[in-house]
């Protein structure tokens, strides 16, 4: 039920739209590094010292003119640029639809082109983060036709689909990161319950990290960490084969914990004045992330 409700707020427009003008609110400050670029570069270093890389998500949804994705291009260019010039550990992760795939594909690719022509200069890898099932074809489209030419993008495998399997294995020369899935999809071509996607998840990661190029594991449930530590463990996998990523703001001691421990760690890093529709889906996904909001509005 709360589920359903936050993945229909995530997808309301007008409430998207009010929430950039008031900035961050509702506990998205817990979840979301800045609305800026600078801010954003300082939640970096932080993680950093840690021994933390990150990948840096310039949020933003429902672009549906060009001037917009135009807009956050530039904007992701400037990302590009400041995890150069300032040195740190980090990388990007993009949504093509923000760049224009609901507007036009060959735009979009052209806008995508520029970002990864840009980051292979100075030696910085682009994920393609995957959205639902109508942008799925269509990314991975975007993905073949750039790695022709530019080695440092790779893309997210997401478990709940039937479809995940033939996807990742057509892509395991990819650097990939592998996820249950975030978005609510159709019977016809998903997973509708979670044993059956956790165990199509740990099956994937398995698979990957014994054939695969690297593989991100992106989750926080500590049933299927625990599992992957004892996997790679048994299989002799080097820890320079994977990563475990997380969300930034969720799980904080596990993300230092791990990262400590010796494995590499990478936290996502969402920044932006467009934080709605990222936290909602978030709150779909566990609404006890409501405790976000709960401690946001009793600690002021
Ligand atoms: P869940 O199934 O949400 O949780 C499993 C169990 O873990 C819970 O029952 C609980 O015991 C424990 N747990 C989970 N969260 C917490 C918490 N905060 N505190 C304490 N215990 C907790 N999805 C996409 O569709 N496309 C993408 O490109 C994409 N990129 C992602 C990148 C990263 C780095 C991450 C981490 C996720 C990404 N996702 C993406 C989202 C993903 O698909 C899942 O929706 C999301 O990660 C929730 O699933 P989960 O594996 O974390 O565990």
């Amino acid at each position: 039920m709360l589920k359903d409700l936050f993945m229909g707020l995530s997808q309301n427009q007008t409430l998207n739209s009010a929430a950039k003008k008031y900035g961050l609110k509702l506990g998205a400050q817990n979840v979301v590094a800045g609305t800026n670029i600078p801010e954003t570069i300082e939640s970096i270093k932080e993680l950093n010292a840690h021994g933390i890389s990150c990948t840096v998500d310039n949020l933003g949804e429902f672009v549906f003119n060009r001037e917009e994705a135009t807009a956050a291009k530039t904007q992701i260019l400037g990302v590009i640029e400041a995890i150069h010039e300032n040195g740190v550990d980090a990388s990007i992760s993009l949504k093509p639809s923000q760049l224009g795939l609901d507007i036009d594909q060959d735009f979009c690719e052209e806008n995508l082109r520029e970002i990864v022509s840009k980051a292979s200069e100075y030696d910085i890898f682009v994920n393609f983060d995957m959205e639902d099932y109508g942008r799925l074809k269509p990314s991975f489209e975007l993905l073949d036709h750039l790695s022709t030419t530019y080695k440092n993008v790779g893309t997210v495998i997401q478990a709940y689909f039937f479809e995940a399997e033939d996807y990742m294995k057509e892509h395991k020369d990819f650097r990939l990161r592998i996820v249950k899935g975030a978005y609510k999809e159709s019977p016809a071509v998903a997973y509708q319950d979670k044993a059956d996607i956790d165990e199509n998840f740990v099956k994937l990661i398995e698979w990957h990290l014994l054939n695969g190029k690297f593989t991100s594991i992106a989750t926080h449930d500590h049933h299927v960490i625990n599992h992957v530590k004892k996997f790679v463990k048994d299989n002799n996998i080097s820890y320079d084969k994977f990563e475990f990523q997380m969300l930034y703001g969720f799980r904080k001691d596990m993300q230092l914990e791990l990262a400590k421990e010796g494995y590499n760690f990478t936290t996502y890093v969402p920044f932006g004045e467009d934080w709605y529709g990222y936290f909602m889906r978030r709150l779909a996904e566990r609404p006890q992330n409501m405790n976000l909001i709960v401690k946001q509005v009793f600690n002021k």
